[in-house]
């Protein structure tokens, strides 16, 4: 392995020194962060360092849904936090899904407004009235100005083949896109703006100063004037706030045919979401079965809820079809008791911008360029 202290001249100066802002993290986050830091500061220097050979948490492996607020969601939400908080946070994932459009183009990630339905089955208790539908589509029209986001479908499973559901509640400004697409394109964008890449390479820890801060790695100690810590679900290492890994298992079909199912649905208050993908179904969700045991770093599918997956394909979504399972995967997203992000400076030249929750496509860029602006 050829440490940093032996590059050559010519590497240490085209990629190493005088380093103005070193992220860690190449998610969603980090990414949004170095563009706006760049658009923010010309000619800083800017190095991203990540630690797999892709973006190894949450932001290539999502489910793509680019969501703001269900209703059963919002209803909870008001419950367990005041209304002022809950429709802050609504405003900053509608206002963050404006921004990712800033910086990458719909057409290029796959997007579609294709709508989203909060589906209550036969068996599930709810609360949603027309009065609640009433106040949230006032409340969402005073920071969106858009009128009737939210209304009831009563005929969802004549419309999608669906079984056990007893009604559904529409989002019409939701959609999807395709999250591999929109991560290779915020990188295709950095790299365009010669902001410096750098993967493979993990962040061991970090000494502090007023002047620089020093990051270990397996390498070596990268110098840089400012740091920004972006690793959201692995965010612990460095910071004791309340945030915590949580793991989500994906399972993806083969292609369906004649498949009805085109949309984004949460399912069982958002434990559980799956949508189209061309013909396929995408489904995930289930931390609900062992919050304990998905309350973890490690990347890994579980028998159980996996299980679970199968059994709602089979009875609910695609009762009458048969389907094969073509890929799993696992993704770790960092949350918290509190559902809103932590950005913060926790000294005078670092900044944190984690505890994206199950919304980081939505929130991902604003949280970006709101880190920018603590420099
Ligand atoms: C299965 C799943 C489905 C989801 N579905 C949706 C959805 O449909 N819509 C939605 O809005 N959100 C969804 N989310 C959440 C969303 O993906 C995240 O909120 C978002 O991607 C977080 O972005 P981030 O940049 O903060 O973190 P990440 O994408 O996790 O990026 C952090 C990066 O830091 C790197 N890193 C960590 N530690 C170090 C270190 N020490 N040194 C170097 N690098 C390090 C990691 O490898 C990782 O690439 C989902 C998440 C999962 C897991």
């Amino acid at each position: 392995m050829i440490g940093i202290d032996n590059l050559s001249y010519w590497e240490k100066t085209a990629y190493l020194r005088n380093i103005d802002f070193l992220i860690i993290g190449s998610g969603v986050v980090g990414l949004s962060t170095s563009i706006f830091l760049k658009r923010k500061y010309k000619d800083a220097r800017i190095l991203i360092i990540e630690r797999g050979y892709l973006p190894t948490g949450a932001s290539t492996k999502n489910a793509g849904f680019s969501c703001f607020g269900s209703p059963t969601e919002l209803y909870d939400d008001l419950k367990s936090m005041p209304e002022q908080k809950v429709w802050d946070t609504f405003s900053s994932r509608y206002m963050g899904l404006k921004r990712l459009f800033e910086l990458v183009s719909k057409d290029a990630i796959a997007y579609e407004q294709c709508k989203s339905w909060d589906i209550i089955a036969e068996n599930d208790s709810h609360n949603i009235t027309n009065d609640f539908i009433k106040y949230i589509n006032n409340e969402a029209k005073k920071l969106t100005g858009e009128e009737n986001i939210y209304y009831e479908d009563p005929d969802i499973s004549s419309q999608f083949g669906f079984e056990g559901v007893n009604t559904s509640y529409c989002n019409r400004l939701e959609g999807s896109i395709h999250t591999g697409k929109m991560i290779k394109e915020l990188y295709k964008k950095a790299v365009s703006e010669d902001i410096i890449i750098l993967f493979g390479i993990n962040a061991d820890s970090m000494e502090h100063s007023e002047k620089e801060n020093t990051i270990n790695t397996p390498y070596g100690q990268f110098k840089a004037s400012n740091t920004i810590i972006a690793t959201n679900g692995f965010a612990k290492q460095w910071i004791k706030d309340d945030v915590f890994p949580a793991r989500a298992q994906v399972l993806i079909t083969n292609e369906i045919k004649n498949l009805q199912v085109k949309g984004t649905f949460h399912y069982n208050k958002g434990y559980y979401y799956f949508r189209n993908v061309g013909n396929r179904i995408l489904l995930g969700g289930g931390r609900n079965l062992n919050f304990q045991g998905e309350t973890t770093q490690e990347f890994g599918l579980t028998k159980q809820i996996q299980d679970k997956l199968n059994e709602l394909l089979q009875t609910v979504i695609i009762p009458n079809q048969s389907y094969k399972v073509e890929d799993t995967w696992s993704g770790i997203m960092g949350v918290g008791e509190n559902k809103s992000p932590i950005i913060k400076k926790i000294n005078n030249n670092t900044a944190v911008g984690v505890r994206m929750g199950g919304m980081g496509v939505a929130l991902g860029s604003q949280v970006g360029k709101t880190i920018s602006n603590l420099f």
